[in-house]
């Protein structure tokens, strides 16, 4: 920094660095303190030298740092910022996958506390854990006689492999040698628990013939895995669990979803009551995909063997490695016995009512955005790994690609899809409930990034 005494007479050039007040100046501010107190003083600081940075770069008045850092505050005590889901996607990978019900947020409110996850109130004894979780899941799974609940869907199917076919063969078509994101590839996850794919088939077409010639006494179980993130079409062929489950080993079907019953939107979706009535084994799937609930990963088995491989399943020591927490096991049972959620209202809402929210959006925004806001008829997906080439006819609040930054910007964060030059708002996977939010933030950040 040069001083400006030695330079004479000439008034000097402003520095924008001294202007800006100092840190220490700044979290005195009485609103940043008492944000401190809520929020800790790593985030409060972190978004103070944002705001410094910016008095710096001269995008900010440096009078500004402390309203700007004040505005910029996340909500709570994580950088982990609510966005409202108008992509159209049901189930964004990025975004968290399923919104919980508002019957799994209360549950997790009362597991966030100490409460009775382990414990039997009545006898003051240790209890079984999850037992809740477990009963709502056998009640909601016609033909389920024993279940199981692990972090997640691949945390499942992983356990699975590890208890059964250590050391053995998994007979899987060569079809469904699926990558599931993320570069994370179906058979690498298996092989990673010690056993050996047996591969049969070709990609098209696999036939009950090539698993008959497969199985022998290194079997540890014939493995059906969902394409839940693509289609193949054409000269194809897949055998049936009912078929397989005359093979005299364990059938294992990875539906992916998390469908526990048949959806009659979602008729080439597996469900896990039709893969145990057709003869599976067992079955596994996700929490936070179609089910709409926590990341979680479900073991389910039917009556008999089923049953007696879970107890397995259960008891065998990884399983302690990938054991839920009692906010997974709170929000999961919240799911499945409380009212629809969220990401089944997303799929049965009819197109009539999304048409009537856009319209009712747009003519509610246009005043404020100068007109650009249109109402158009849009395409959602399921996503996330379920119901692949499926789309849902929608409707969305169409805007000027330009806003689409300021929307991700905003609090809330909105994110939209980018298409055809235009920022869509499509309504299908937004709660009803977050249209004023959705109207307010778009009002919010057309102003930020001017019209
Ligand atoms: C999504 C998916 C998985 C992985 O489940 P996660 O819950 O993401 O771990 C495994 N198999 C199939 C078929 C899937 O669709």
């Amino acid at each position: 920094m040069t001083d400006a005494s030695v330079r004479g007479t000439t008034a000097p050039p402003p520095d924008p660095r001294r202007a800006v007040p100092r840190t220490d100046a700044v979290l005195a501010d009485p609103r940043l303190a008492e944000a401190v107190h809520r929020l800790g003083r790593a985030l409060v600081k972190r978004a103070v030298v944002d705001a410094q940075q910016r008095a710096r770069s001269g995008a900010i008045a440096p009078a500004e740092v402390a309203d700007v850092a004040l505005a910029a505050l996340p909500r709570t005590a994580t950088r982990l910022r609510p966005v409202l889901n108008a992509t159209g996607v049901l189930l964004h990978t990025n975004l968290g996958r399923a919104p919980l019900s508002a019957a799994a947020r209360e549950a997790l409110a009362v597991a966030a506390g100490t409460c009775d996850v382990e414990l039997d109130l009545t006898t003051g004894t240790r209890g079984r854990r999850g037992a809740g979780v477990i009963d709502a899941l056998l009640a909601a799974v016609p033909g389920a006689a024993a279940a199981h609940v692990a972090n997640n869907g691949a945390a499942a199917l992983a356990l699975v492999a590890a208890t059964l076919a250590t050391g053995k063969e998994i007979v899987v078509s060569r079809g469904e040698l699926v990558e599931i994101g993320d570069g994370f590839r179906i058979p690498d996850l298996l092989e990673s628990t010690g056993a050996r794919l047996r591969e049969v088939g070709t990609t098209n077409r696999t036939h009950l013939a090539d698993y008959e010639r497969a199985i022998g006494p290194e079997t540890g179980f014939v493995l059906k895995v969902h394409p839940s993130n693509f289609t193949v079409s054409g000269f194809t062929s897949a055998v049936d669990p009912e078929e397989l489950s005359g093979l005299g080993v364990p059938v294992v079907a990875d539906i992916g979803s998390g469908l526990l019953t048949p959806h009659p939107l979602l008729p080439d979706e597996p469900d896990a009551a039709g893969m145990l009535a057709r003869g599976a084994t067992l079955v596994t799937a996700s929490g936070d995909k179609i089910l709409g609930g926590p990341q979680a990963g479900l073991v389910l088995g039917g009556a008999g063997e089923g049953a007696d491989l879970v107890e397995r399943i259960r008891r065998f020591p990884l399983a302690r490695a990938m054991r839920v927490d009692k906010l997974t096991l709170a929000a999961l049972e919240a799911t499945l016995r409380g009212p629809g959620t969220p990401v089944r209202a997303a799929l049965d809402t009819p197109v009539e009512d999304l048409r009537r929210r856009a319209a009712r959006l747009a003519a509610e925004l246009n005043p404020t955005l100068g007109g650009v806001a249109e109402a158009v008829d849009s395409v959602a997906t399921v996503g996330g790994g379920g119901a692949p080439g499926l789309t849902l006819p929608s409707a969305a609040v169409a805007l000027p690609e330009r806003f689409a930054a300021a929307l991700r910007a905003g609090d809330p964060a909105v994110l939209g899809r980018l298409e055809g030059g235009r920022c869509l708002l499509d309504l299908r996977a937004l709660d009803p409930a977050d249209d004023v939010d959705l109207a307010a933030a778009v009002a919010a950040a057309v102003t930020a990034a001017g019209t």
